[in-house]
Parts: structure tokens; sequence; C-alpha cells
């Protein structure tokens, strides 16, 4: 069995497997160890909304990055398709930010505003065009903010032909091999042991979601990181409901093929139990029927949660380790991941081969921005 490779990525989430495409893509020898299996974690959790006006709103890095992002999915679509055969399920259908106080109203005019003069499309429907357009929103609704180039993908589909494409071009995945610690000589990380043995590689990416830091901790590295727990379930109606995404303070709708809907999702920072509760989910019914009431005709389908990573100042990490040599961390993506993977696997491919990434993406993901400690 193969030992060293070129770059042994740890996690095969959206993060992991999109790291490790590109670098496959660039001819890298790759290996990818994964705990559990393949998209089994926060990765098939996801609504799959690529949501870089919606979510992020206002200028920043983590804003362009979104925007850059959601511009590489029509290419990204097509090549996954024909190297796997699986249909993503990209769609720029839009999203609507729903306002239903005035102060919503006033809140996404003015963030409208911001971001047209960024040269960003989006505009403001009112509660009647937005009635004949989405038939099945609530009366209540005052109006929205509309986001065309907003859309989505299945997050699962996404993650499940990243890892298949990444293998097509050389890469090998092993599945139930958990990491345990770094193989360190002086600064230099060498290669990773795992409860099947030893590993050497010449960079290793740390892509654990939610569990990177947990392992970080091993190497005695500290990262700024938390759990944030979301719940989520989906239905089924015969005919679809609504066209774009329905984005509101409380709870977002996002129709997938067949008529199913996707609705989430809960927030619960510093849980890693990914139980389901009643209290999550009926809060979650409560506020998708005061946007679309349709939904509560729906046939139920399912429920799940899934364990968003983030970092206290809201930032993924995307890096090398300032002291350690050869060690890459990527998380950090929180409610976001879906959308940032793309471009995070180019950005951690451009880093270990040597390429300049953006200046202000390089000092605002960097992992040495919060001091990060080494024992
Ligand atoms: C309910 C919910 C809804 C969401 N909706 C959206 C959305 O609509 N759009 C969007 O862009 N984002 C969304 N997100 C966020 C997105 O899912 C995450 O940001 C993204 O999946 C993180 O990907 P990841 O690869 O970092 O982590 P994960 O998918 O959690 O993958 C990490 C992997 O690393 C493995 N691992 C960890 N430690 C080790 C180890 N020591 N050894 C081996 N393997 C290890 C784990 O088993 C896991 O498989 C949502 C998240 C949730 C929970």
């Amino acid at each position: 069995m193969r030992t060293h490779y070129d770059v042994i990525v740890i996690g095969a989430g959206v993060i992991g497997c999109s790291i490790a495409y590109h670098l496959s893509k660039r001819g890298k020898s790759v290996i990818i160890l994964e705990k559990g299996s393949t998209a089994g974690k926060a990765s098939s959790a996801a609504a799959g909304m690529l949501g870089a006006q919606t979510e992020l709103e206002e200028d920043s890095p983590l804003f362009r990055l979104g925007k850059q992002s959601r511009t590489m999915f029509p290419d990204l679509a097509a090549d996954l398709k024909s190297l796997t055969g699986i249909d993503i399920e990209y769609e720029k259908n839009g999203i609507y930010k729903v306002a239903r106080t005035e102060e919503q109203v006033v809140r996404f005019q003015s963030l409208i505003n911001a971001q047209n003069q960024l040269g960003e499309e989006t505009h403001w429907v009112a509660a009647e065009q937005l009635q004949k357009g989405e038939p099945a929103l609530s009366t209540d609704v005052l109006g929205a903010m509309y986001i065309p180039n907003d859309g989505q993908v299945s997050a699962t589909k996404l993650t499940k032909a990243l890892a298949q494409a990444a293998v097509t071009l050389g890469a090998e995945i092993r599945e139930f091999t958990e990491v345990h610690r770094f193989v360190k000589e002086g600064v230099e990380i060498k290669g990773v042991e795992t409860n099947s043995g030893l590993n050497r590689a010449e960079h290793v990416v740390v892509a654990g979601g939610a569990w990177s830091e947990t392992l970080l901790k091993e190497a005695g590295v500290n990262l700024e990181t938390y759990p944030v727990k979301g719940e989520c379930f989906s239905v089924k109606t015969r005919k679809r409901l609504i066209n774009g995404t329905i984005f509101s303070d409380d709870c977002y709708i996002v129709p997938k093929a067949g008529g199913r809907l996707i609705i989430g999702a809960t927030e619960r920072p510093g849980l890693f139990d990914e139980t389901v509760t009643l209290d999550g989910i009926s809060r979650l019914m409560e506020a998708a029927k005061k946007v679309v009431p349709g939904v509560g005709e729906a046939e139920w389908e399912k429920a799940w949660a899934g364990i968003r990573p983030q970092t206290k100042d809201a930032l993924p990490y995307l890096g090398e380790h300032p002291e350690l040599k050869h060690l890459f961390v990527a998380t950090g993506h929180y409610r976001n991941g879906i959308l940032l993977a793309p471009v995070t696997g180019e950005v951690i491919a451009d880093l270990i081969d040597g390429i300049a990434i953006k200046k202000d993406w390089n000092s605002a993901f960097q992992m040495n921005r919060i001091p990060v400690q080494v024992q």
C-alpha cells in the first residue's frame, strides 16, 4: 500500500474534497483521510444555497471570496458532470430576502443601495409584484430584496462529485481512517499517524470541519473555533411551490428538484450533538408557515442536523501555519462552506504551489491574524 504522497488532506467534507480535486487537476498525488464516510458530516446537512450576496451582505474580503466562488459554479458543474456523470443540480434561481417588518424594509433597501454601489445586481420587489412572481408567499410579506445571481446546488452531490472527480484524476480516498496526530520533525510536518498506520507527505491540509481544532491540538496548535449545530427538515409537494429561495430572518426555504423543499436552519453555538429536537424543528415549521403558508400542506420527508465550523472572528482560516512548515488549514466556513468550496480548493492549491493569493485574502484569512499558539 502506498504511504507517501505530495499532499495528505484530512477530511472528506466539501472543503477537503474541493482541495483534493484542485490539487489532483494540477497533477499532485493526493490522499484524503476521512474518519467516517465521504460527505458524512456538515457537507451533507447543508441546504446548498449559494448565498454570496444574501448571507455575506457587505463589502469585505469574505464577501469578495464568496462572489469569486459563486462565479466558479457554472464551469465546475459542467466539469464535474463530464468527469463523474454527477449532476450537482446547480441552479441560478435567485434568492428573495423577504421583509416582514418596516424595519426590515428599510434595512434591505439600504443594503440594496450599498450592493448596487459595489456593482452587484439586486433590486427591491414590492409586495404586489412579489405575489405575481411567487404566489405561494404570505400576503404578510411587505416586499423583498431580490438577488438574481445567488443560487443553489445539491450539497451532498457537490461533495461526492468533487471526491469522485479527484479520484478520477488520480487521488485516493481512505474512509474510516482517523488521523490521531501529526508526524513532526522539528518545525516541519512530515505526515500523519492514523488508526491504520503512518502516511507521509510533502504537505498536510487539515479540512476537518468543526473537528479541526481537536486534531490541531494534538500538534499543540490552538485555533479559535467553535461548533454551531444546525437543524433542517424537508417536505415534498406535488408541484414546485416556489421558484426562488425564500430567505427570512427566522428560516429559509430552498426549492429542490422534484417538488422537495429544504427548510432550515437552527443555530446552537457550542454544540457537537447531532440529534434532531422537537423544539428546533417546530420553531422552523412555524417560521416557514409564516412566509409560505402552503408548506403546512406538504408531505413530511425527513429531518437532520449538522455541525458548522465557526471561528471567533467569523472568518475562515485558509493558509499555512505560521510556524509549523507544510501544515495548511482550511476550516471555519460556518454557514457558507458549500458556497466557498470552489474558491477554497483553488486558494489552498495555489498556496501549496507557492502561487501568491490576493493580498486582502492572505491577510484576512491567515492563521496568525488571531495569535495561534504552538506549545
Ligand atoms: C444545517 C446546515 C445548513 C447549511 N446550509 C448551507 C448552505 O445552504 N450553503 C452553504 O454554503 N453552507 C451551508 N452550511 C455550511 C456548510 O455545510 C459547511 O460550512 C461545510 O459543509 C463545511 O465543510 P467542511 O468540509 O469544512 O466540514 P465537514 O463537512 O464537517 O467535513 C469535515 C470532515 O472531516 C472529517 N474529520 C474530522 N476530523 C478528522 C480526523 N481527525 N481524521 C479524519 N477525518 C476527520 C469529518 O469526519 C468530516 O467528514 C450549512 C450547514 C448546516 C449544518
